[in-house]
């Protein structure tokens, strides 16, 4: 019997929806529906610290609002199913407990300390850090004696120690990596919680996954995982390693240079069939090379083969293009008309909004110029009115400090945001006052809007993290803002002043 083709996404829900994630999606759910597959959505989530449940949600609504539709995951119950990892925790543990007893994992009690300082030696003997394989051959009473005292351990898989892992990637070809090179992964935290590997192994062998297809940064794991297939007596799913999307600079996709979450776009005024068309051309040719395609118009032709290996650059510019012809030749004008109401112009909106620009207004017309920014992907901002009384290079700190402590924000709610000036205020030794005008002309370009946390929590992080930026690229480009240099200098001050950065 032919096997039936079964994709899957596996996002881990640690921050905002990423359009990284949206990419993946696409190609998944067209290399299914062209297959008359079924494409899974696994929620990623055994990294407790980092996942958070508003973070899986949101993924969940971006890539609805998208139109992508997947067959079985957390929301739509399944045989294969709990499809959240969390939820899967006694299936991992056994898993790794078999391993344990057939002698192809181990227990590592290295504490941190040790960890770091062999990681020390090794960079200053320019080796490949790695674990040294310490606890490779701990003897049975030696474990026990540990274990009955209680120390916190991990458990590592073996690897073997010569030959190569030779693998197919439906996109490369063979791939051959030394074993060497291959670490003693920990399949399980001394939390208890397997690691990445471990349940994506796992969960994709137990969900009859049939075609992994995911980012290229993950080749070089795959010989871990083939290796756990194989270990644990399972056939491994054909992978194909996508290429991922690039800045302009080639470098990878980063919010640093450009909005990466998906929510930037929807809340931009950008369509969402647009955004799966865009995507879609920057992986992928149809055969008739046509450039205005929609997903079903894609997954009825799709063949995997066809995607390009060269990294695809995210062009604000040609999204933005390919978005006014949508509007001018795929939508009709009551077609435009009903989607400008979706977006923004709707009561639920307008509601939001109201509260805060009542105390402001006067008659109706002072509506429109009042919160015209929540309206303007880039509203316009002058240097003068930016610094006003600051000096420009406090200023630029102030917007780059900002930027990075808005990273840590993880309820996307105005009383936070608030608590948060509140502390940069006092840490930089200034009064509120003194700052926030900076921050209401880098949203509004204007002194007089809304309550500035009520407009930031309007905004959304994507946006208003896309205008600090903007108003620092505009101090930048003017001489006054942060020199390379003074960029690394602010960032050591920053980790004394904040602790570990975010990003
Ligand atoms: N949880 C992984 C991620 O967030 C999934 C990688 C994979 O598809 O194997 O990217
Ligand atoms: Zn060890």
């Amino acid at each position: 019997m032919k096997q039936l083709v079964r994709t899957r996404i596996a996002p881990s829900p640690t921050g905002n929806p990423h359009v990284g994630t949206a990419y993946m999606a696409l190609f998944n759910l067209a290399f299914a529906r062209r297959n008359k597959g079924s494409m899974i959505l696994r929620i990623e989530d055994t990294d407790r610290a980092r996942s958070t449940s508003e973070s899986e949600s949101a993924i969940l609504d971006s890539l609805r609002w998208l139109g992508i539709e997947w067959d079985e995951g957390p929301d739509k119950p399944g045989k294969f199913g709990p499809y959240r990892q969390s939820e899967r925790l006694e299936i991992h543990q056994s898993i790794v407990g078999r391993l344990v007893e057939q002698g192809d994992a181990y227990p590592c009690f290295c504490t941190s300390e040790r960890l770091n300082q062999v990681r020390k030696e090794q960079i200053a003997n320019k080796e490949t850090p790695r674990y040294d394989r310490h606890c490779l051959n701990l003897s049975k009473e030696e474990i026990e004696k540990k274990m009955d005292r209680g120390d916190p351990y991990v458990i590592r898989m073996k690897v073997p120690q010569e030959g190569e892992c030779i693998f197919t990637d439906e996109l490369r070809g063979e791939v051959r990596i030394d074993w060497k090179q291959i670490d003693h992964q920990v399949l399980q935290k001394s939390d208890g919680y397997p690691t990445y590997h471990l349940a994506n192994v796992v969960d994709d062998h137990m969900m009859e996954i049939s075609h992994v297809i995911r980012g290229e940064e993950w080749i070089s794991s795959t010989p871990k995982h083939i290796l756990l297939y194989q270990q644990l007596g399972w056939d491994a799913p054909s992978f194909a390693h996508l290429p991922l999307l690039r800045n302009p600079d080639k470098s990878k996709l980063s919010k640093r240079k450009n909005p990466t979450g998906i929510f930037y776009y929807r809340d931009a005024g950008y369509l969402p069939e647009v955004m799966l068309n865009y995507l879609g051309m920057m992986g992928y040719t149809l055969p008739d090379q046509r450039e205005i395609f929609s997903l079903d118009e894609l997954s009825e032709s799709f063949d995997i083969k066809r995607m390009s290996l060269g990294g695809p650059i995210f062009d604000l510019a040609k999204l933005k293009w390919l978005n006014g012809r949508y509007l001018r030749e795929k939508l009709s004008e009551d077609d435009v008309v009903e989607r400008l109401i979706q977006w923004k112009l709707n009561t639920t909106k307008f509601k939001n909004i109201l509260p805060h620009a009542l105390q402001r207004l006067e008659n109706f017309s002072d509506f429109i110029p009042l919160t015209e920014f929540l309206f303007n992907e880039h509203p316009e901002i002058t240097l003068e009115n930016l610094i006003g009384k600051l000096d420009p290079g406090q200023a630029a700190k102030l917007l780059k400090i900002c930027e990075w402590e808005l990273e840590k924000v993880k309820n996307w709610h105005r009383d936070e945001i608030f608590c948060l000036f509140q502390d940069l205020a006092k840490t930089e030794e200034k009064k509120l006052k003194e700052i926030l005008p900076l921050f209401f002309q880098a949203m509004s370009g204007k002194s007089i809007s809304l309550p500035l946390f009520d407009a930031m929590s309007i905004l959304g992080p994507d946006l208003v993290r896309v205008r600090l930026r903007k108003a620092l690229g505009l101090l930048n480009s003017e001489g006054v803002g942060l020199s390379k240099k003074g960029l690394k200098v602010l960032e050591k001050e920053y980790q004394q002043k904040y602790g570990n950065r975010i990003d």
